[in-house]
């Protein structure tokens, strides 16, 4: 979502629709929740999380048997209820395994009780420590992307007699077409290890390392299927590389990156993904696990940002609607002039005219900082102050990034779930985080204050 804001197209995003004008998430009425958990106010719905998980899940066991895995990639929403619907899916006998890129998401895998064989330590920073616990508490798989961090990683390995199995992530110098800050597979990138350097290492025996396999990602929101086209190619030489020099490959992590439309859906969709996979590997018959880590199209339309409307002024040429979230609760579109659709709760039957605004409506935070707008949005015409509004698709890369910045509290997050009874489904609500607190932060800095340490 890095396009031009923002058509005011009329079909609303997954999961997302008015009955008697009123904006309802899965069929939970919007207006109902902002008057129990207040705003600004994270929701979830479980049913399009899942669903979403599932596509994937079912792409990859179309093209590549029971050799075809997802596994989630936590950065993009690590809560410990979105990790844990995943992991235990209505969909039965498909939980996702865990992509994390840090100890504390591996914390987070192992608290929703993702099993420690099932998560791949990937990132591109693991400080020993890091390495050490992952170690101990059970995870064999790492993608590495430096050759001195496969050093410190044999000799941790060593230390505590473990075997890490391990992957480099090389740099498959692929242009991912796609925001400049979220590309991540060009040579210039800080990502992965460049080709020549993998190819030594990869002929190289350590006493505590395991080669067996090879990963690559290229970048988020890839729209196109080229670049992954591109990608699958250049990996499809390293695993003819590999074989040729002895490396039993076992696995082949392609990294995460389908986008999303202003919908929510991706484009292209899994099965594509994975049927270009399929064809550009061209890993018949071989026992070889291929693993795809899908972030933003799991987790980005499972998710809404609900907020309200503070204050309405003129600037310029356009009407400024000020909101009550901020950079601070929705960071994408100051670091990444992502574009995200903020719409009515209530839509407003009124002939054309009377309230309308004709001008431009440009949406901004109130968070001392220029770069804290959300962009031009055609369907505010026609807000008030007080109105309750929802930034949609906000479900990836939204929560996971949140700051008390300008000491603004942090929003609460729920979660939307189906109950099934007897004939009917009803929705249960569960609260996934609490609302922050700044007067809990002055009392915690308050008491940190109290030790004195002398050196
Ligand atoms: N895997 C790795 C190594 C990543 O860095 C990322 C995100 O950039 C992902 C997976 C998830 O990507 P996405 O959310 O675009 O699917």
């Amino acid at each position: 979502m890095h396009k031009p804001i923002n058509t005011a197209s009329t079909a609303l995003p997954i999961g997302l629709a008015y009955h008697d004008n009123k904006l309802c998430f899965d069929g939970q009425s919007l207006a109902e929740l902002a008057q129990k958990f207040s705003t600004p106010l994270y929701i979830y719905s479980e049913n399009i999380l899942q669903n979403n998980a599932h596509a994937w899940w079912q792409a990859m066991r179309n093209n590549f048997g029971e050799y075809g895995e997802v596994a989630y990639a936590v950065k993009a929403n690590d809560r410990i209820g979105i990790l844990r619907s995943l992991a235990h899916s209505k969909h039965g006998n498909i939980p996702c395994s865990a992509d994390v890129v840090s100890e504390g998401e591996l914390l987070r895998a192992l608290a929703a009780e993702i099993p420690p064989q099932k998560i791949i330590f990937s990132g591109c920073g693991k400080s020993n420590s890091e390495m050490k616990n992952a170690l101990e508490q059970g995870v064999t798989h790492f993608n590495v992307e430096a050759e001195d961090e496969l050093m410190r990683l044999n000799s941790i390995a060593k230390s505590i007699g473990a075997i890490a199995n391990v992957s480099l992530r090389i740099v498959p110098n692929i242009n991912a077409d796609t925001h400049n800050k979220i590309s991540t597979g060009r040579k210039k990138d800080k990502f992965g290890i460049e080709p020549a350097v993998a190819r030594k290492l990869y002929l190289q025996k350590f006493e505590a390392i395991q080669f067996d396999g090879v990963a690559v990602h290229i970048g988020s929101q890839i729209t196109k299927i080229k670049p992954f086209q591109d990608c699958f190619r250049v990996i499809a030489e390293w695993c003819e590389f590999l074989k040729n020099n002895g490396v039993q490959l076992k696995r082949i992590d392609l990294g995460g990156g389908l986008g999303i439309d202003e919908r929510g859906q991706t484009t292209p969709t899994p099965e594509i993904y994975a049927q270009n996979a399929q064809k550009y590997l061209k890993l018949q018959n071989k026992k070889i696990r291929v693993l795809v880590e899908p972030g933003r199209s799991i987790a980005a339309s499972a998710g809404l940002l609900l907020c309200r409307a503070i204050t309405t002024k003129s600037i310029d040429d356009k009407i400024c609607v000020v909101i009550d979230i901020g950079m601070n609760d929705f960071l994408r579109t100051a670091l990444y002039d992502a574009t995200h659709r903020i719409i009515p709760i209530t839509k407003n039957n009124k002939k054309q005219n009377e309230t309308k605004f004709t001008q431009n409506i440009w949406a901004v935070g109130p968070v001392c900082e220029s770069s804290d707008t959300f962009g031009i949005q055609k369907e505010l015409t026609e807000t008030k102050n007080g109105d309750l509004l929802a930034l949609t698709c906000a479900g990836a890369y939204g929560a996971v990034m949140t700051s008390s910045y300008n000491a603004r509290p942090t929003p609460a997050e729920i979660i939307i779930s189906k109950i099934s009874e007897e004939n009917s489904q009803s929705n249960s609500i569960q609260l996934l985080r609490n609302r922050g607190s700044i007067a809990n932060e002055i009392k915690a800095e308050n008491k940190a204050a109290t030790k004195i340490h002398k050196f």
